[in-house]
């Protein structure tokens, strides 16, 4: 029989920060509610990372979290944030910051997530969000090109969920993270197609899986998001295309592109306690 969740050692964390270091790991964290649960869906008190928050996506998930009373949104980002950024962090003193991270490199992961934690003195969800893609037709992709997007998409999200969990397990946190994955997971997009786009995220949802079973003894939960067609630079041509209402009439569907922040709410349920039973899933939102 598995080790059960209610018979687990104590911790010397509480499991939602202010944790003490707790280098005895448990056999397995206990994720069971304890009797002053708050039950409504809430990111009170949470500090949470976001790769390639700076915009896109990742700026809005920042601004849905904040709305449902995240404590601290760090992004995690290349380079420096714009105005839409400033615009942001500007209506939420002390709630909004960036940190520069290069997810393709551990060592920049590593020092990005130790400053968050530096900072706040815990960190509490991970979107593992930053990715990029690029259409053409597969005859057409040289290996270079592959690698690249690999790089970001599946590298990236890999070393960005190892480096945070092992963060989690040390601080005695019952973390949870969330990768951004893709509809092209499932299925080839018709708008724009890139086939090696669609396998990393193919290969992130993939992950979620395995991720959420090797660290459930650990109190983490892993689960991703697939988002449909979302207004952002990465897809600023999709509905100018001379055909887009076309195909709209037989997307079976809501025929519009998504505002980011439509988004939010699949993302605040899972970093949220209220998804404490919820690990190794994908949500897709796609109209
Ligand atoms: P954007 O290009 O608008 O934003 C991506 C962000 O990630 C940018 O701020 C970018 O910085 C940053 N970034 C790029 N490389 C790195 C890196 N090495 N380290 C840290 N940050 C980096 O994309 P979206 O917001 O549209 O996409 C966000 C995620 O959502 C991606 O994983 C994407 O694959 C996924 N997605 C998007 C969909 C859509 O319709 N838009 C649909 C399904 C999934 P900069 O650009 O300044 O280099």
């Amino acid at each position: 029989m598995p080790p059960s969740m209610h018979d687990a050692p104590a911790t010397s964390g509480n499991g939602n920060g202010n944790a003490t270091a707790a280098n005895t790991s448990p056999a397995f964290l206990d994720t069971t509610p304890g009797p002053d649960h708050d039950w409504k869906v809430s990111l009170k008190g949470k500090v949470i990372g976001i790769t390639g928050g700076n915009r896109g996506i990742g700026l809005a998930l920042a601004q849905v979290c904040l709305a449902n009373d995240a404590e601290a949104i760090y992004s995690l980002d290349i380079f420096e944030p714009g105005e839409e950024f400033a615009t942001l962090q500007k209506a939420h003193p002390k709630r909004l910051y960036y940190v520069h991270c290069d997810v393709t490199s551990e060592e920049s992961v590593n020092s990005a997530i130790d400053a968050v934690i530096a900072a706040q003195g815990a960190i509490h969800g991970f979107i593992a969000n930053a990715g990029m893609t690029k259409h053409q037709p597969a005859f057409d992709f040289s290996r270079a090109q592959i690698e690249q997007l690999f790089n970001l998409n599946v590298f990236g999200a890999y070393f960005c969920a190892t480096t945070v969990a092992r963060r989690f397990i040390d601080l005695g946190i019952k973390g949870s993270i969330v990768f951004t994955a893709s509809m092209t997971s499932y299925r080839p997009n018709r708008a724009a197609p890139s086939a090696p786009y669609g396998a990393t995220k193919g290969a992130v949802r993939n992950m979620t899986h395995t991720l959420a079973m090797e660290w459930a003894k650990h109190g983490i939960r892993v689960n991703s998001v697939s988002p449909g067609f979302i207004k952002t630079a990465m897809t600023y041509f999709v509905d100018q295309a001379p055909d887009w209402d076309l195909k709209m009439q037989y997307y079976g569907g809501m025929p519009r592109l998504a505002d980011p922040k439509e988004l939010g709410g699949a993302y605040v349920y899972l970093l949220s306690d209220g998804a404490s039973y919820t690990t190794g899933i994908d949500i897709p939102v796609a109209g």
